[in-house]
């Protein structure tokens, strides 16, 4: 399978509009770009594609990058930076079949599954299918899994994608603190591609209301408040998860503009072949 990630960004992106920090002024410079999380999984065996999170940048990235449109729609939380794109569905496409958790949310009174469902209604194309956490289902022709993670209030789920011929293996952990139960975690692990929620790097905790935690053993935590993994956090759960290639996403603007280009940190645009 390709894989291509056609945004690697947090929720404002980078650059941020109306931002005139290092890093987003260096990120102009360079003419480099983290949108709005999404990412486009081409089964080459059978030309289908399929989409992880529908960014809002939906229209942009498309137009951008060189991949097909969806066949089929992964979502893994309804969070606007992993949803609102799916309106981009209207007229772009005959039917979408969107996937996702049907999982009772206490905070929502509803599913992730229930909530597109709500929320897309209107738009003809898409039908929604609700699958249970750790079930797998075949779209575009893969097997997906989505595994519980832990993004507080909301539930959310990493994404395990299979190609059932080759082997191959793409993991996702969703925006997710450092907890990520260990059934998830072993559903994540031995991937070729591991893609991992770094928003910050650990130093930056300390502006965060709600400080950091799930600290490693010299005490740096892996877990920026309580909705994300630091850089740390994520490199430290990539370790343990030992995948072949690891990539650093759902980046912020708040790394300092000299370790935001780092070489583990994605950008928009990079393509793996798996
Ligand atoms: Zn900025
Ligand atoms: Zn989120
Ligand atoms: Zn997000």
């Amino acid at each position: 399978m390709r894989v291509t990630l056609l945004g690697t960004g947090d929720t404002t992106g980078t650059p941020t509009p109306g931002c005139d920090c290092d890093t987003c002024q260096a990120a102009r410079e360079r003419g480099v770009e983290r949108t709005r999380f999404s990412v486009h999984v081409e089964n080459e065996r059978t030309g289908e594609s399929l989409l992880l999170d529908a960014s809002p940048d939906f229209r942009h990235q498309f137009l951008t990058q060189d991949v097909s449109l969806p066949n089929e729609v992964v979502i893994t939380h309804v969070h606007f930076d992993h949803l609102d794109g799916l309106g981009n569905a209207y007229r772009l496409v005959d039917s979408l079949p969107v996937h996702a958790a049907t999982e009772r949310d206490p905070e929502t009174g509803t599913s992730v599954a229930g909530t597109v469902r709500e929320k897309y209604d209107y738009l003809d194309p898409v039908t929604v299918h609700g699958h249970a956490p750790g079930e797998t289902f075949r779209a575009a022709g893969l097997d997906v899994t989505l595994v519980p993670v832990d993004h507080p209030p909301l539930v959310c789920y990493g994404v395990v994608v299979q190609d059932p011929e080759t082997g191959a293996k793409l993991s996702l952990t969703g925006d997710t603190s450092y907890d990520v139960p260990t059934k998830s975690r072993d559903a994540l692990r031995g991937a070729d591609l591991l893609l991992a929620d770094a928003i910050v790097p650990a130093a930056l905790c300390d502006h965060h209301p709600m400080g950091g935690r799930h600290e490693d053993g010299d005490g740096v935590p892996r877990t920026f408040g309580t909705k994300h993994m630091t850089r740390e956090g994520a490199l430290s759960l990539a370790d343990e998860l030992d995948a072949d290639e690891t990539r650093l996403v759902h980046v912020s603007h708040f790394y300092p503009e000299d370790e935001a280009f780092d070489d583990a940190l994605a950008i928009d645009g990079e393509t793996f072949d798996i």
